[in-house]
């Protein structure tokens, strides 16, 4: 695609007014993403102030043949929102109001461009619990999670974005609004065409507004921080908290202990929970109404844990500090990770069962790649996904593992494959993943993608090269 004619800019900036126009200096925060990876660079940066708006900007942009990344709170890990030269970066900050919240349908009605967290707060106001939790939440956007089917801590037990969205409205890639903004939680005529959306990365449209599913507020919540002898035990364990709560377990994390090493030496206020380290923890929230007594619920069930050899020590969180003091912990691994060195990093997921193995076979095939390298796990175990970083050899430089990139991350991802997981269990595949996308789905999958990608997008001008691998045929 070629750089758009400034005069077709120009119609553009018309269309926002200047409020809307971002130049300048101020350009920068939304071409720089998280990890630093991906310099971005854009033909222009607009954030319409109304769906219209934005219908009016993606209508002229069909037009002019003039692509389009849409890019919600830039809190992305892949590269997805991030602009490579001639694109115009279409931010949806402005379009951010939470409408509705009806208790009784338990559904919440919200623009794209509302900030995660703000949801969360405006649904507790009234008296409901929106369960989507993730590190990102009080800078990522409605929009932005359901394009990337963001996942996150209470996925055991409530789902992902794919689960928690009722409807959608969405402005098409020839500038059309589809209101499919459906409240309805059976619905079976036909295709369920806002799945398309959901998980889609800004390649078949924008999106712009959200019925969402909300819940009653847990009654009361107990948060546990378990040690246990290696990630065996820990899947058992979650086996065993499962059974004995009767399904109430909503998150469980494996953090390995490299992992507390570096958030006590990198993040401000970190403490250890226990006197002493242990190999590796299970971080558990079991949540339920009043009916049942969960504290009582948790001791039997760490009691019989200890007796299988299954925990070492646990401690029960007996207050909300306490229960803060362990989620400051597991919040903060990524940042702690980034302090340490720029390292290489997998969103990657498995079959429960397949988590030991998984982590012993990559865990020696990175060693014989770069002796030394540090793997760095943790993650939604309960979900099967393991964030599996590795880090430099102590003592080595932050770049020091930049020449092993490619070997490391393929290694990790055919070992992937051999335990039948998949390369993105929550990021996404963005620009960071297109290759490797597209060497691991079948001749079909990928035909099918593409096929749908045509149908609505046939010009190709919404978010090219994140997803699907750019071809002739793709941006025809
Ligand atoms: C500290 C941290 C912790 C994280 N933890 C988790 C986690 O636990 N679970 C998890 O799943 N993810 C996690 N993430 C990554 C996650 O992808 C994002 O935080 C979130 O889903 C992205 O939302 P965003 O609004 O920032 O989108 P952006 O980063 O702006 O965009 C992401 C993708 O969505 C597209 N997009 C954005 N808005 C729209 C829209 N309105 N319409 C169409 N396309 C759009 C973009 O083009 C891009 O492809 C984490 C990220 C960070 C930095």
């Amino acid at each position: 695609m070629t750089h758009p004619a400034s005069q077709a800019l120009a119609h553009i900036a018309d269309i926002v007014g200047s409020k809307g126009v971002i130049t300048g200096h101020d350009q920068e925060p939304f071409l720089t993403e998280w990890r630093n990876r991906w310099p971005g660079k854009a033909a222009m940066i607009v954030a319409p102030g109304s769906t219209y708006e934005l219908s009016q900007i993606v209508k002229h942009c069909a037009h002019h043949k003039i692509a389009i990344t849409p890019q919600g709170g830039n809190t992305g890990l892949v590269g997805g929102q991030i602009p490579f030269g001639h694109e115009v970066l279409i931010l949806m900050k402005r379009i951010k109001t939470i409408h509705t919240i009806c208790p009784d349908s338990n559904t919440i009605c919200v623009d794209a461009g509302a900030v995660l967290e703000d949801v969360q707060n405006a649904a507790q106001e009234h008296d409901r619990y929106f369960p989507l939790s993730i590190g990102s939440e009080g800078s990522c956007q409605i929009g932005g999670v359901i394009s990337t089917n963001a996942g996150g801590v209470n996925v055991l037990r409530y789902g992902n974005m794919r689960d928690l969205v009722l409807g959608i409205e969405a402005v098409l890639p020839n500038g059309e609004i589809w209101d499919g903004l459906n409240h309805l939680r059976k619905n079976n005529t036909g295709y369920d065409l806002k799945q398309l959306f959901i998980g889609g990365e800004g390649t078949l449209g924008i999106v712009t507004k959200a019925i969402l599913k909300c819940f009653p507020i847990p009654q009361q919540t107990q948060t546990i921080m378990a040690a246990c002898p290696d990630s065996q035990s820990v899947i058992s364990l979650l086996s065993l908290m499962q059974n004995e709560s009767g399904g109430q377990v909503s998150s469980f994390e494996l953090i390995m202990r490299p992992c507390i090493d570096l958030v006590l030496k990198n993040i401000r206020g970190s403490r250890d929970p226990f006197s002493v380290p242990y190999p590796v923890y299970a971080l558990i929230e079991i949540s339920s109404g009043q009916g049942l007594d969960l504290r009582n619920v948790a001791e039997g069930t760490l009691e019989k844990a200890l007796a299988q050899n299954l925990i070492q020590d646990a401690i029960l969180a007996d207050n909300e500090t306490q229960k803060k003091a362990f989620w400051h912990i597991r919040h903060h691994i990524s940042e702690a990770i980034n302090g340490d060195g720029r390292g290489i990093r997998h969103d990657v997921s498995v079959p429960i069962a397949a988590i030991p193995e998984f982590l012993e076979d990559a865990g020696v095939a990175v060693e014989k790649i770069a002796p030394g390298a540090r793997p760095i796990a943790f993650g939604h175990v309960g979900d099967g996904n393991i964030h599996y970083d590795i880090l430099q050899p102590i003592g080595a430089d932050r770049d020091y593992l930049e020449p092993f990139f490619r070997t490391i991350e393929n290694t990790v991802f055919d070992i992937i494959d051999r335990h039948h997981g998949a390369i993105s269990a929550e990021h996404g595949i963005g620009y960071h993943k297109c290759d490797a996308l597209a060497a691991r789905k079948s001749p079909i999958e990928i035909n099918l993608m593409y096929a749908i990608k045509k149908a609505i997008d046939p010009m190709g001008i919404m978010n090219p090269g994140k997803l699907l691998k750019p071809t002739k045929e793709n941006t025809k």
